[in-house]
C-alpha cells in the first residue's frame, strides 16, 4: 500500500500509526529513540533527529505524504528535506504554531481574541510590558515550550527580573492573565478538497500545567460551542490547512471566547474521540492527508477522558475492570512523574 511518513514517535505518533494501519497504510516513523511508544506500531523507523536532512530526506523520498505529531519540528531541514512529498499540515501552519508571538500576531490579524500580549526581548521590555498590561500576568517563551513549562506567574508590581532568568533569557511573550470560567477545546480537520470538520468542543482542566480531564460536553454550551467551531474552521481555511488541528479557548463568564493556542496535529483533549465517535481524531487526520473524504465527527456517547499521568499507570487494573471504559497505554516502560503513560474515557451513553 501507499507509505506515510511521520516525524515523531510519541504517543501522538504511535496512535497514528495506529488509524494509518487500520486504513491499509504502511507508515514509517522518524524519531531519534529506536525504543520510541511509536516503532512498536510503525512498519518501519528511520532512528534520526528531526534536523537531520539526509534522514527525512529520506523520509520523504520513501513516502508520498509526511506528517509530523509535535509542533516543534524544525521548520529549515524539513522545508529543505521534503521534495517529492507532500507535508501535511503545510510548514506555514509549523510555523505560525512553533512561536507565540507569531501565532497571536496572525490570529489578532484573522480577528480573533486572544489574551493580551507583548512580546519580550530583554529585561527592560518586560518592565514597560508589565506596566502597560497590568495585573497578573504570564511570561512564556516563544518556542520550545509543552506541558506549561517555559512559563512563569508575575503578579503585579512583584519582581520580574528572576522570571525572566529563569527561562533562560530568551525571547518571550508576556500574555495578560485571562480570567476564564473554564477551558474548552475543538478538535478539528481541513481535507486537501477544503471541507472542515469540527468535533463538538470539550471542557479541559488542568493540573501543573499538565492537562489533566477533558469532559464532552462538560460546561459547554450549543452556543459557546458553534462559536469555538467556527474560529478554528477560520483558523483551519486561513492556515489553508490539511489535517487535524487543535484549537485551545478560555471561555469567560460572559461565554466570550479567547484563543490560548493552536496546535497544529492531534491534540490529548480530543483522545476521547477514539472511544465515542465512529471516526476518531486520529482517523481523520490520515483520511485528511491522505485525501480521503473526512468522517462525520458526530459522537455516540457523551464521556470523560482522563490521562494516566507517572505512577496513576497503577490505576489500571481497576480501570480495566470498569465495564464503559476504554483503556489506551502507550507502552512507554518507566513510569517518571509528569509523564503521560496512557489515558481512559469512561462513556455515558446518551
Ligand atoms: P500544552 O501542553 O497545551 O501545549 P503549553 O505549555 O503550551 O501547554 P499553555 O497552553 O500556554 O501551555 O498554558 C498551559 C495552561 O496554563 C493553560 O491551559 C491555562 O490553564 C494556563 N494559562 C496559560 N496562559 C494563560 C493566560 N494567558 N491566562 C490564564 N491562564 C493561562
Ligand atoms: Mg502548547
Ligand atoms: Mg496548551
Amino acid at each position: 500500500g501507499s507509505m506515510i511518513g511521520i516525524i515523531g514517535g510519541g504517543q501522538l505518533g504511535r496512535m497514528l500509526a495506529m488509524a494509518a494501519a487500520r486504513l491499509g497504510y504502511r507508515l514509517t516513523v522518524l524519531d531519534p529513540d529506536a525504543g520510541c511508544p511509536a516503532a512498536q506500531v510503525a512498519s518501519e523507523i528511520i532512528v534520526a533527529s528531526y534536523d537531520d536532512v539526509g534522514a527525512l530526506g529520506r523520509l520523504a523520498k520513501s513516502c508520498d505524504v509526511v506528517t509530523y505529531e509535535f509542533e516543534n519540528v524544525p521548520v529549515e531541514p524539513v522545508r529543505a528535506a521534503i521534495g517529492v512529498a507532500l507535508l501535511y499540515p503545510p510548514a506555514e501552519a509549523l510555523e505560525v504554531a512553533q512561536d507565540r508571538v507569531v501565532e497571536k500576531a496572525f490570529l489578532n490579524g484573522i480577528d480573533v481574541e486572544t489574551a493580551e500580549w507583548r512580546a519580550v526581548d530583554s529585561i527592560e521590555e518586560l518592565g514597560h510590558a508589565l506596566l502597560d498590561l497590568g495585573g497578573d500576568c504570564i511570561l512564556k517563551t516563544r518556542r520550545f515550550g509543552y506541558d506549561g513549562k517555559g512559563q512563569a506567574i508575575i503578579r503585579p508590581n512583584g519582581p520580574y527580573a528572576d522570571a525572566f532568568e529563569s527561562l533562560g533569557s530568551v525571547p518571550s511573550i508576556l500574555e495578560k492573565k485571562v480570567p476564564f470560567a473554564y477551558e474548552c477545546s475543538v478538535i478539528a480537520a481541513r481535507g486537501t478538497d477544503g471541507a472542515v470538520i469540527a468535533y463538538d468542543p470539550a471542557e479541559n482542566v488542568h493540573s501543573l500545567g499538565i492537562l489533566r480531564r477533558s469532559t464532552v460536553p462538560g460546561r459547554v454550551s450549543p452556543g459557546v460551542a458553534e462559536a469555538a467551531k467556527a474560529i478554528a474552521a477560520r483558523i483551519a481555511e486561513r492556515l489553508g490547512y490539511v489535517g487535524v488541528i487543535g484549537v485551545e479557548f478560555f471561555v469567560l463568564a460572559d461565554d466570550s471566547l479567547r484563543v490560548n493556542e493552536i496546535a497544529p496535529r492531534v491534540h490529548n483533549s480530543g483522545h476521547w474521540t477514539e472511544a465515542a465517535c465512529a471516526v476518531s481524531q486520529f482517523d481523520q487526520h490520515v483520511r485528511a492527508i491522505a485525501g480521503l473524504p473526512l468522517g462525520d465527527p458526530v459522537r455516540h456517547s457523551d464521556c470523560v477522558m482522563e490521562n494516566l499521568i507517572g505512577d496513576e499507570i497503577g490505576r489500571v487494573a481497576e480501570l480495566l475492570a470498569e465495564p464503559e471504559t476504554v483503556v489506551h497505554l502507550y507502552g512507554k516502560a518507566a513510569a517518571r512523574p509528569g509523564r503521560k503513560m496512557g489515558h481512559f474515557t469512561r462513556l455515558a451513553r446518551r
